[in-house]
């Protein structure tokens, strides 16, 4: 717990930040509330930007005081640390939380639930956001990580994002410069802001979308824990296999580091049994991959981000997981 000193020194820096942004600046905001995976300590300063012009100034702030910054999006693909982030957490669900539809096309906030975008494109009859289907995830969180499936990516639809470098410039980049690959962008490489985009979907039959859509989802409750807090799949598929498929073949179901567990369900997911920490998590994956690598040979790669960065993920499951 955080001394009285220690709360007042905080406060005194957001009142700063407060000085520079209309939106709102919390302190001590616990990120676990933040993450589909129900983990992660306090964040310093956590700021709900109100607007573009906010974005910039808080972007402007976190570089002069030297503090760092992280955007979050749905937190559903994040592992954030037990020990909290002395930094700035910087929500964009109110200032890109806008869509704007025009026939096939629909211009989208980066703060715009994916779920929300599928419910709207089904009603109106437009297909091509299936890859995304059941994907819990924001607009932007799509676009830095460029999510899919077999179904395909995101980035196929998009047409250009709007997107604002570190120094608060912004500007609109076609999909064909953004880098759209496996799991990532020019967003997640370059450190860039994703503001929204301009998606160009394909007119289809309503009911036909619906029934595609709700056929998705009975067969993702079907092969995935969706009933428990987790963030999606925690390895990258290796070219040409499936990082499931080699953690089930080296018995590593049902795994457990505390309240983290390799699903029974699906090998690729961690799930969060009720007190799972950080250190869990990360001591599971660890051990995961010194046994998928010992059986087959082959290293896995993390797709879940950590965020002190995935160098430092890295490092840490070298390691064998945080020091006790
Ligand atoms: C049950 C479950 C199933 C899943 N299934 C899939 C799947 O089938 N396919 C798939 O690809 N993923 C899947 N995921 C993972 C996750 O939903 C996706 O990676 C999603 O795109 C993350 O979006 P988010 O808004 O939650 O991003 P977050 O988790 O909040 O952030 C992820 C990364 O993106 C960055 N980021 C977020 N928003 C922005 C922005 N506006 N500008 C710049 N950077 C940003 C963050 O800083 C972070 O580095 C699944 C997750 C769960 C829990």
């Amino acid at each position: 717990m955080a001394g009285d000193a220690e709360r007042d020194a905080a406060e005194a820096v957001a009142g700063g930040l407060r000085a520079h942004v209309r939106g709102t600046v919390r302190t001590g905001e616990p990120l676990a509330g933040h993450t589909t995976l129900r983990i992660g300590g306090p964040a310093a300063l956590f700021v709900v930007a109100a607007d573009e012009a906010d974005v910039a100034a808080t972007l402007g702030w976190a570089r002069a005081s030297g503090r760092p910054l992280r955007i979050l999006g749905l937190g559903s693909n994040l592992l954030c640390p037990d020990e909290g982030f002395d930094g700035l957490i910087l929500d964009l669900s109110a200032a890109c939380g806008g869509v704007r539809w025009e026939g096939d096309r629909v211009e989208a906030g980066a703060g715009v639930h994916l779920a929300r975008l599928l419910q709207e494109a089904a009603r109106r009859g437009l297909s091509g956001l299936e890859g995304v289907a059941g994907v819990p995830g924001t607009v932007g969180g799509a676009l830095a990580m460029n999510a899919g499936t077999a179904a395909g990516d995101f980035g196929a639809v998009v047409e250009s994002v709007r997107a604002m470098a570190p120094d608060g410039t912004a500007e609109t980049i076609p999909a064909a410069q953004m880098g759209f690959r496996y799991r990532g962008s020019r967003i997640a490489d370059e450190g860039l802001v994703a503001l929204g985009a301009v998606l160009r979907l394909r007119p289809a039959n309503p009911e036909d979308v619906r029934r595609d859509l709700a056929g998705r989802a009975v067969r993702r409750r079907r092969t995935q824990p969706t009933h428990l807090p987790s963030a999606g799949s925690i390895w990258r598929n290796p070219p040409g296999d499936f990082a499931g498929r080699l953690i089930e073949a080296c018995g590593c179901k049902g795994l457990r580091r505390g309240d983290a567990e390799v699903s029974p369900q699906h090998a690729n997911f961690i799930v969060n049994l009720g007190r799972a920490t950080a250190a869990d998590v990360l001591g599971l994956m660890a051990a995961v991959r010194s046994r998928v690598e010992a059986h087959s040979g082959v290293r896995l790669h993390p797709e879940l981000r950590w965020l002190l960065g995935q160098e430092q993920l890295e490092a840490l499951l070298e390691q064998g997981g945080p020091p006790a």
